[in-house]
């Protein structure tokens, strides 16, 4: 399987720049099209102020042209919009409901992965790992493990490189050689993507093609190395569709879940996966 990862590459990057210009052309396109629309409607607003006989017989005829035209031009603002969002990146999701996404980044871990999802096992609640190609290839069965027990996967690039950083190449090789380690570890490709350190830029979020998942609590688990402060950050600062930023490579983290899932579960929430969270 490992032998054709380079042409997979390959079509990965053709693939991903082809996106990126694709969106592009879309956009340019559409913006073409509504200064095309302006500058309609300011040719026919124009007729109508200089020409007052042709205004009183043609009022009607006008104001269903200037009618028909408001009524394009809107749905191609949100057009534009919606092209637009589709790549920005989310904090959090809807928060009508009690439910927490915890996340989990930078493994899998040949320890604590594994403790994470029996501790998550226990308390029934599922959660997305944001993996690293290159800890996906060295551990394979860990990965198939998180996936097989109900988890969601996503892509946290293969070396964890600031992409903002690199080239386009550079950073096309980050993206795909984690998608596709992920995908020979599972059997699908990811749905979701979330930036190293959370470095994104609009060039990066067009090469991803996907909105990239942020966080809203950040429990500095990586720093602190505390299971108190960790659970701390997370008790004070939990509320509805909010994502959890934590780290499956250390024991204070896997000691502060234990703390987080008690607590929040005493609390009605339910933990669920970032695609269950922001559908
Ligand atoms: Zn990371």
């Amino acid at each position: 399987m490992r032998l054709d990862r380079g042409k997979r590459k390959s079509v990965w990057a053709q693939r991903m720049s082809l996106n990126k210009k694709i969106i592009q052309r879309r956009i340019s396109s559409i913006s073409n099209w509504l200064i095309l629309l302006l500058f309609l409607c300011f040719l026919l607003l124009g007729c109508s102020q200089t020409d007052d006989v042709v205004k009183v017989e043609n009022n009607e005829s006008h104001r269903v042209e200037n009618d028909e035209s408001e009524a394009t031009k809107e749905p191609i603002d949100k057009q534009i919009e919606s092209e637009v969002k589709a790549f920005e990146p989310i904090f959090q999701g809807e928060t009508s409901k009690k439910k927490i996404a915890l996340t989990f980044d930078d493994g899998p871990h040949p320890i604590h992965t594994s403790e994470v999802l029996q501790l998550l096992n226990q308390y029934d609640a599922k959660a997305t790992f944001f993996m690293l190609g290159s800890q996906v290839e060295e551990y394979p069965h860990i990965a198939a493990q998180v996936a097989a027990s109900g988890h969601e996967i996503g892509n946290h690039t293969w070396s964890h490189k600031k992409l903002t950083t690199l080239s386009e190449k550079e950073a096309i090789d980050e993206i795909s050689l984690g998608v596709m380690a992920i995908e020979d570890a599972i059997g699908y490709q990811p749905t979701h993507f979330r930036p190293p350190f959370g470095e994104r830029n609009a060039n990066v979020d067009q090469l991803v093609g996907m909105p990239s998942i942020l966080w809203t609590i950040d429990t500095r688990d990586w720093d602190t190395r505390n299971p108190e402060s960790i659970f701390q950050i997370v008790k004070n600062n939990a509320n509805n569709g909010q994502i959890v930023l934590m780290h499956d490579i250390y024991d204070t983290t896997v000691e502060a879940l234990d703390l987080i899932l008690k607590y929040l579960t005493l609390e009605g929430y339910q933990f669920v996966t970032i695609s269950e969270l922001i559908k």
